[in-house]
């Protein structure tokens, strides 16, 4: 698995550092930007270092940091086929003249 992106929303973070204590392999440091609440929102330092182990989102208090791996979007990929696939039944379905 690897690991493409860790986000981390500037609206919802509340600059607690929560996820930087809780990173094994210090991926996350405090940052110097402030965001519109006045906190210093944490950055990626270390991305290589990553392993997926998700300890930062479960201990973000406020959702505010993901980590977005291959097979993250891998799944959103097949999610957004099968999405597609339904709107295609649904549009020959109307095709047709089959109400629901
Ligand atoms: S997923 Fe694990 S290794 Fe990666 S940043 Fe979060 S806590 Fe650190
Ligand atoms: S734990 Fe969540 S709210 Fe706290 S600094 Fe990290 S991302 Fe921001």
């Amino acid at each position: 698995m690897k690991v493409i992106e860790i986000r981390i929303s500037q609206d919802l973070c509340k600059g607690c550092l929560l996820c930087v204590w809780a990173c094994p392999y210090g991926v996350l440091e405090a940052g110097k930007e402030r965001n519109y609440r006045g906190v210093e929102v944490p950055i990626v330092t270390k991305l290589e270092e990553c392993r997926a182990c998700r300890l930062c989102e479960y201990r973000c208090p406020d959702f505010a940091i993901q980590v977005i791996t291959d097979k993250d979007v891998e799944k959103l990929r097949e999610a957004e086929q099968m999405e597609l696939r339904w709107q295609r039944r649904v549009e020959l379905a109307e095709e047709v003249g089959v109400s629901e």
